[in-house]
């Protein structure tokens, strides 16, 4: 009998384990209590299959290990950072390299040296931190991503796209005030959704047009490359370090948290290819980071950055860390569980809207299934809906965004197939017995970034 489909597996073995504690339903609802149903509150230690993020929290290889011990620590100058150079010039095409201890210290120096006061910045969705520091900085973000990202039902192939009359009206309405367009490639709010070669081209001819410079958010740009090769006409066949390289190539500079796609624990870094800009921001990272030539990073983390980067690019490595995401959520999506389409690159994201339609947003509907499905399995996911919205700076009232979801994020290298399938079971049976779930109150909101540490009750 000839087979459907034939399997694919890991492109690597496993040489080291970590083991996880399972906990029991009591144990769990405990602790739930008192993280506040939040999951960014719970501890690590009463997690089964963490979920939470992807970020920081892959597995490094043997190479990467062994570059940690040649960790060159010294304070100026480190080996390491040349290594970390000269990868960031060979895969990302950017002439400058100034390190950070991750992607927002990049972004705080990037938005500093380039945003004055009431400058526009254009960008394909938001992301938490991003915007945040864009605004710090005087700017106001102005989405110009094309409609179908912010439907989760809409099955477009590059929902990470720009929409381009969006973003000539806003050029063409702040002359001078657009000190960049700002492009994250797999755009992670909106379900890790790819942005198009064919796209990313168009608005950088706008780029051009209106004079002004496209930063890309690279912190998923592998990933994005994977949906470039797979979906997009007349890239089939293609590399991804080759796709990577010629993304990167249509922009100007990057932010980078090298706790994504590049396999690291910890790091970042700002690239940039103007010299005047780049001088500017190596002024400023001795202010926040450290030295330029470190930045807040060890000179073994630089390394096993370096390293990470040229995994990444690999075509087997990207093909399986996808290939799982996937094969989580068809098995949802078979099921009937609500998730955004097409499968993103880096998580499974469930349409809290769509699941608990009786929990009105003002309730957080994604915090409270993100605690539930904590409760049934140890499995822990993320909100990202109002709660990681925010509040608009000026008006002060909450942002309730048209997307509700909760993350199921996966790490790259860390979990199993049957972890995913023990995870899709766990959110179909929550899914079952969805009318029982409550709305929460929040108990307590910090003034910025308040999803990582606001307090909730369920409502009476
Ligand atoms: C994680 C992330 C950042 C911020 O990076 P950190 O390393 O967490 O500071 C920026 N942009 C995107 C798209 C991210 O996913």
């Amino acid at each position: 009998m000839p087979l459907e489909r034939r399997s694919w597996a890991e492109p690597f073995k496993i040489k080291v384990v970590e083991p996880v504690r399972m906990t029991t339903p009591e144990q769990r609802q405990r602790a739930i209590e008192e993280a506040g149903y939040n999951t960014f509150l719970l501890r690590s230690r009463d997690v089964y299959i963490d979920l939470l993020t992807d970020s920081g929290t892959s597995a490094m290889s043997d190479r990467q290990w062994a570059g940690m011990m040649l960790g060159d620590e010294a304070y100026a100058g480190s080996e390491n950072f040349y290594r970390l150079e000269a990868a960031v010039r060979k895969f990302y095409s950017y002439k400058h390299v100034i390190p950070t201890h991750q992607g927002r210290g990049a972004e705080n120096i990037l938005s500093q040296i380039m945003i004055g006061e009431g400058d526009v910045v254009p960008g394909n969705m938001y992301f938490t931190t991003t915007r945040l520091h864009q605004e710090l900085a005087g700017g106001r973000f102005v989405d110009i991503i094309i409609d179908e990202a912010h439907d989760p039902a809409s099955e477009h192939p590059f929902k990470g796209d720009v929409n381009l009359d969006k973003l000539e009206t806003v050029l063409k309405a702040n002359p001078e005030r657009v000190p960049y367009v700002s492009l994250a490639a797999t755009v992670n709010m909106a379900g890790g959704q790819a942005m198009s070669l064919a796209n990313l081209k168009q608005a950088r001819a706008l780029a051009d047009k209106y004079g002004t410079k496209i930063i890309l958010d690279a912190t998923r740009v592998a990933e994005n490359a994977y949906f470039i090769q797979q979906r997009e006409p007349g890239h089939e066949g293609r590399k991804i370090a080759e796709i990577v390289f010629e993304i990167c190539s249509l922009t100007d500079g990057c932010t980078m948290s090298a706790k994504k796609d590049p396999l690291a624990n910890i790091g970042g870094f700002l690239a940039l290819n103007d010299d005047e800009a780049a001088e500017k921001a190596r002024n400023l990272v001795v202010v926040y980071e450290g030295l330029h030539t470190y930045g807040g990073m060890a000179g073994r983390d630089m390394e096993a950055v370096a390293i990470g980067i040229e995994e990444s690019v690999e075509d087997d490595h990207i093909r399986a860390r996808v290939g799982q995401v996937v094969y989580l959520g068809e098995k949802l999506m078979k099921w009937g569980v609500p998730i955004v389409k097409p499968i993103g690159g880096h998580g499974i994201f469930l349409d809290a809207k769509a699941f608990l339609p009786h929990v009105p947003q003002t309730q957080y509907p994604a915090q409270a299934l993100a605690a539930a499905i904590y409760l049934d399995s140890g499995v822990r996911a993320m909100e990202r809906g109002a709660v990681s919205s925010g509040r608009d700076p000026v008006t002060g009232e909450e942002r309730m965004p048209k997307l509700e979801l909760v993350r199921l994020t996966i790490p790259r290298r860390v979990y199993t197939q049957a972890h995913m399938d023990v995870t899709a079971e766990s959110v179909y049976c929550v899914y079952e017995e969805r009318e029982k779930i409550r709305g929460l109150r929040m108990t307590y909101e910090p003034k910025h970034l308040r999803f990582f540490q606001a307090r909730f009750e369920p409502v009476a």
